[in-house]
């Protein structure tokens, strides 16, 4: 829903920088031998992650308790302490890890802002994709709530990949599939729904549905709703109570055109559905 900047980082400053503070040498030297594959690896991951592909990577799937060996002589757990420990809990890997985490400015970007990211999310879960477990343009900062929502559900079809920030088209995060009714409830409220825009294409239209349900924002864009129209309804009453009506619906129309927000962002959404239904702007208050 968000963009963020793709990660300046390359696949292997992230990986020699997650060994510098590997101080067993047997297993440094082990790990030093597969860079040549996990470069290989990322460089595909990249490419694929370009044409909304990534979802075609096969992913490790294998018995419960066992360890597999993901290249040469270095099993999975190997390159999930990589992370676990030299990236997320060590110098110098958890610089770059907050680099990364600083990026999103705040706003988690699979639910367009409302969380505020505390960790970093694999995009390609770690646990089938342990090649990219510190690949920087695999490592997406993730509100509490959406790593929550996304769990570790594997994409079998392109359909069901979540928005990209880092790589998916521009649409996605500069056009408006997301819009809102107005129910004329006491008190009212908004109901949040997806609706793309039809000259998408069927796949481009279904990860925006899926997307939206896969993250429960329709319900969470209403609750942050909630709390902004008890307010407004105040400033109706009150400070706004001499202007007429359709005074009032060219305001809320302003709200929402402000360049603060961006395309699908409940604040914006919630203006626009107000603006524009009669029954909400004509209501005596
Ligand atoms: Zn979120």
């Amino acid at each position: 829903m968000r963009r963020l900047n793709l990660p300046e980082c390359t696949s292997m400053q992230s990986y020699n920088l997650c060994l510098a503070s590997v101080l067993d040498l047997n297993l440094k030297e082990r790990l030093n031998r597969v860079s040549g594959f996990i470069e290989e690896v990322s460089e595909m991951y990249i490419n694929q992650a370009r044409v909304g592909n990534v979802y075609s990577i096969p992913p490790l799937i294998h018995p419960r308790g066992e360890d597999p060996i993901i290249n040469a002589d270095i099993r999975k757990s190997e390159l999930l302490k990589l992370y676990g420990y030299h990236m997320v809990d060590r110098h110098p890997g958890r610089g770059l890890y907050d680099v990364i985490l600083v990026a999103a400015k705040e706003q988690c970007p699979f639910c367009g802002g409302i969380g505020r990211p505390k960790s970093l999310d694999h995009y390609l879960p770690k646990a089938n994709y342990p090649q990219y477990a510190v690949l920087p343009q695999n490592l997406v900062p993730c509100c509490r709530d959406c790593n929550t929502e996304k769990s570790n559900a594997l994409a079998v079809a392109e359909d069901d990949q979540a928005i990209h920030p880092y790589f998916d088209d521009d649409k996605f995060f500069l056009e408006q599939w997301v819009f809102a009714r107005v129910n004329l409830t006491r008190p009212c409220s908004l109901v949040y729904f997806s609706a793309p825009p039809i000259e998408w294409s069927d796949v481009e239209r279904n990860r925006a549905l899926n997307h939206f349900r896969d993250f429960n924002i329709g319900a969470r864009y209403s609750v942050q709703a909630a709390d902004e129209l008890s307010a407004l309804v105040d400033l109706r009453r009150g400070y706004l109570s001499n202007i007429s009506p359709e005074e009032f619906s060219r305001y809320l129309a302003s709200v929402s055109s402000s360049a603060s927000y961006f395309s699908n962002h409940w604040k914006k959404i919630m203006y626009q559905a107000l603006a524009q239904d009669r029954d909400f702007y004509n209501a005596p208050l």
